[in-house]
């Protein structure tokens, strides 16, 4: 529209244009932060496994093997766990590239979620059971719940979060799955009675390498990337991913399907 004012509206224009870029500066700035966050992250989670494993293989060369065979055996144990720890680490990331890069296509299908969900706890009951938690699936009757998406990948966040409820559980105690008919959804919920997360880091589970409890969570093990991944998939499926807890008594993650 004209105005009256020339002088003024072209000190606007400029003034627009310098905000601008202002804001653009600033996005390629958090980017950058968050890049070498990223890798300093990284570095770190590869650190810790491969300086243990060196601890450990220089001990045994030190004439551990012959001066005490049993610590031997337990130190092999241990450098093996941590070479385990790499290959999930290597894994996830892997994951998480593919998710990000957007490269991942979604291979959607009809399934039934019931199936599914017993699936995957028959895969982890040996390791609830050495964790002495039980995996209870509160579903009524037998009927198959149909719903639509990439059935590897839904297994994969049900896998995901399972294994937390087992990883960060109480010994001796339970977790709850349930799937529950919505209007066009289902809502999947994974209950556990572990020790819960504190109110302040329940925005910042989702994140990349977020671990709430360092010590706790590096003593179980995993790579800090299980929930991105959960909630890339989710969010893949233009679905919710949430989670609430009470500390001390435990924490629940629900996520949503389409149903068929
Ligand atoms: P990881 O388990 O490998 O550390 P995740 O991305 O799966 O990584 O989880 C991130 C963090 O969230 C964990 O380190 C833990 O502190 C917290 N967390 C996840 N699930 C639970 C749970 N069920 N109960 C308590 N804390 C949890």
């Amino acid at each position: 529209h004209k105005s009256d004012d020339p002088i003024g509206d072209a000190e606007r224009e400029v003034r627009d244009w310098a905000k601008q870029k202002t804001t653009e500066i600033n996005q390629l700035k958090a980017q950058e932060k968050f890049r070498k966050e990223f890798l300093s992250n990284i570095s770190h989670e590869f650190k810790t496994p491969l300086f243990a494993i060196q601890g450990y293989i220089e001990t045994l060369q030190d004439g551990m093997i012959e001066e005490n065979p049993e610590m031997a055996a337990s130190f092999l144990k241990k450098a093996s766990r941590n070479l385990d720890r790499l290959s999930y680490l290597i894994h996830d990331l892997d994951e998480i590239a593919k998710l990000e890069s957007g490269q991942i296509v979604l291979n959607k299908e009809k399934f039934d979620i019931q199936t599914l969900v017993k699936e995957t706890i028959d895969d982890l009951e040996d390791k609830a059971n050495t964790a002495n938690i039980k995996l209870n699936f509160n579903t009524k009757g037998n009927n198959p719940i149909y719903v639509r998406g990439d059935r590897k990948k839904i297994q994969q966040v049900l896998v995901n979060l399972i294994d937390n409820s087992i990883k960060y559980g109480n010994r001796g105690g339970q977790t709850q799955i349930k799937t529950i008919p919505l209007i066009d959804q289902i809502l999947i919920e994974i209950t556990d009675n572990g020790q819960g997360i504190e109110e302040k880091n329940l925005p910042r589970v989702f994140e990349r390498f977020f671990r709430a409890d360092k010590s706790r969570s590096r003593e179980v093990g995993g790579s800090g990337l299980g929930l991105a991944i959960v909630k890339h998939i989710i969010e893949a499926h233009q679905q919710n991913v949430h989670v609430r807890s009470t500390e001390g008594i435990g924490t629940t993650f629900s996520f949503t399907i389409e149903k068929a």
